[in-house]
């Protein structure tokens, strides 16, 4: 997607702080990060949000939580736990429409937190 600035971000187009890389994901740095770790971890493939996901992108998603769950493993947040957050759609807090994953960890966190 030519304006998707996820997908400027993967291509190097725009600047990140890269965490992880591989075939499907890029993980960077969150810019304005809400708690002492927050990494968002992004696929290469442009799907909006994971209201937009197909059958098609099955193999992605599947994927992802495994992308996920090895970005936080190497940040060293196993032992502590983490939080995982998807925001789907404006009302729920999503203003960029790739879809990515929030990885918050580095406090301790309360629940509920809406
Ligand atoms: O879930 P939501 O769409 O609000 O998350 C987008 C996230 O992308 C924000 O947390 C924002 O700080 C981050 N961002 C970033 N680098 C950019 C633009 C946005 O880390 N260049």
């Amino acid at each position: 997607m030519e304006d998707c600035l996820f997908c400027k971000i993967i291509k190097g187009e725009i600047p990140s702080t890269k965490v992880y890389e591989d075939d499907n994901f890029f993980a960077f740095k969150d810019i304005a990060p809400v708690a002492p770790v927050h990494v968002l971890v992004i696929p290469k493939k442009h799907v909006a949000s994971i209201a937009a996901l197909t059958e098609d992108d099955a193999d992605v998603a599947g994927k992802m939580l495994f992308a996920i769950q090895k970005v936080a493993q190497e940040l060293g947040l196993d032992k502590d736990g983490y939080r995982v957050i998807f925001n789907t759609g404006e009302k729920a807090g999503q203003t960029v429409h790739h879809m990515h994953a929030h990885i918050l960890g580095g406090k301790e966190m309360a629940w509920p937190g809406v």
